[in-house]
């Protein structure tokens, strides 16, 4: 690596680190379009995200809920949502920031998309918690 690539290199860094951005508004949830968030001002920024990521942006128990996605923009109208496993997902609700989770009160088994319960395939409850709160801790 030649040093003026290194430099631009090493300058690069502290934008590469503060890369994490936020989106919040309303889930649009027409099933013929891709998942997208409506901010307060009626823009519409259109959501990208992995599968499991994408079961919860079409979760219709959401749709009126104040929702947030982290991840980065790629475009003023386009955002790559985090993976699943970095719990990107969240609602505020009556001023609190809650982390989407879904729960099995039954087996006590948590997942972090909609679907059935691994353990007894009933349907999962959809359970927003504190994101302080332990994966094994019970629901609230
Ligand atoms: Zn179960």
């Amino acid at each position: 690596m030649t040093r003026r690539l290194l430099l631009s290199f090493v300058a690069l860094l502290p934008r590469l680190r503060a890369a994490q951005q936020v989106v919040r508004g309303r889930l649009r949830q027409d099933p013929s379009l891709p998942p997208a968030i409506t901010l307060r001002d009626g823009a519409v920024v259109v959501l990208e995200a992995d599968a499991a990521t994408a079961g919860v942006l079409r979760d219709a128990r959401l749709k009126d809920d104040d929702f947030e996605a982290q991840g980065r923009f790629a475009a003023p109208r386009r955002f790559v949502v985090d993976p699943i496993h970095l719990r990107a997902l969240f609602v505020h609700r009556a001023g609190r920031r809650l982390v989407v989770t879904y729960w099995c009160a039954v087996c006590a088994v948590r997942a972090w998309t909609p679907g059935p319960c691994q353990c007894c395939q009933d349907e999962m409850a959809l359970d927003p918690r504190d994101p302080a709160l332990k994966d094994t801790d019970p629901s609230n």
